[in-house]
């Protein structure tokens, strides 16, 4: 989920970055380009396309120089693919009223997505990152968003840390490291010609098995802490095991269910984006579509960009009321 500068993207997405400018301004920036109505109309330089699904989102063509304008380089629009933002907008943080925390955070446009959402207030946002490299990226790309006062960064396994230490915290994004199978380009499918078909799926099962078993871990630790009511999971894997897979392992696991909480329904994550969750994962369960209406998913290419899976867990603390 870096930033693609493969030939093949359909379309190169980026976003308004709300620390530094806003949308109307910025499409003066750009009012050099004729504003099309969906990305099949993006089949040249010149266009720009307004998202219907992520607000203050657009599309342009790759060949578009995006990357020498003032715009970009003085961090006033930040290159992110559209299923990338999804899990920021779903987590849909209140400026003032939530705190929260980005797990798995290098290089930091979720982060700085969430920034832009919860219009840079003070201390609102912290961040986890373990490698000793990505901490650098992700250092470098919420200055230059202009994130510095919204963001504390901690160069730390997010595992590691004590839930009751947290209790501010209100949601959380967790996107782990995952097999990256929804990235074009990227060689982990591809089939090794020193090995047959049945070698090379049994490789790729021990691989998921192993990545699946981290992520389990990683959200049910998000799970575990004590204030917050949303936590948002997502993957840029098309592989099942890696995405329903672990919310039925969560969902069947007696602390997770203990705390209270729930898939969130269609209503609350992205409701008119028409790719849904698989429901033969949660094969058995009386509510099978309804878990997987729940969860969002995007194919490469042909969704306009990575291929990407996210789910919301939710769940009612003391004292919460409801305003439906
Ligand atoms: N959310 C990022 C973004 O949108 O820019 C991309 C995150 S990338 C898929 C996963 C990141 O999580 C990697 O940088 C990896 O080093 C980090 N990571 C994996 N396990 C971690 C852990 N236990 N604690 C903190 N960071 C972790």
């Amino acid at each position: 989920d870096e930033l693609i500068e493969d030939d093949d993207t359909p379309v190169r997405w980026f976003r308004t970055n709300l620390i530094k400018t806003n949308t109307d301004s910025l499409l003066r920036e750009f009012s050099h380009l004729r504003k099309v109505n969906s990305i099949d109309e993006i089949t040249n330089t010149g266009v720009i396309y307004h998202d219907e699904f992520i607000p203050n989102l657009f599309g342009i063509h790759p060949r578009e120089k995006l990357t020498s304008t003032d715009a970009y380089k003085q961090g006033r629009v930040i290159i992110q693919d559209r299923a990338s933002c999804f899990p920021a907008q779903i987590l849909n943080p209140i400026p003032g009223k939530d705190k929260v925390i980005d797990a798995c955070a290098a290089p930091g446009n979720k982060t700085t997505h969430l920034a832009s959402l919860l219009k840079n207030f003070k201390r609102s946002i912290v961040a986890f990152e373990r490698d000793n490299k990505r901490i650098n990226t992700i250092k470098m790309m919420v200055e230059k968003a202009g994130g510095l006062d919204c963001i504390t960064i901690h160069h730390a396994d997010f595992t590691s840390t004590r839930p009751q230490d947290f209790k501010e915290i209100t949601g959380m994004l967790v996107d782990p490291s995952c097999s990256g199978s929804g990235i074009f380009g990227r060689a982990f499918d591809e089939q090794d010609s020193t090995i047959d078909e049945d070698e090379a799926r049994e490789k790729l099962n021990e691989r998921l098995v192993k990545l699946s078993s981290f992520q389990c871990t990683i959200v049910k630790h998000a799970l575990s802490f004590p204030n917050v009511r949303k936590v948002v999971y997502s993957t840029c894997s098309i592989h099942d095991e890696e995405n329903e897979g672990v919310v039925k392992q969560l969902i069947e696991d007696e602390e997770v269910k203990k705390q209270g909480w729930k898939v969130s329904k269609r209503e609350n994550v992205l409701p008119a984006w028409p790719r849904r969750g698989h429901p033969e994962v949660f094969k058995g369960y009386e509510n099978a579509k309804e878990l997987a209406e729940g969860c969002v998913r995007s194919l490469p290419k042909v969704d306009g960009g990575i291929g990407f899976f996210a789910v919301c867990f939710e769940r009612k603390l003391d004292g919460d009321y409801d305003d439906n």
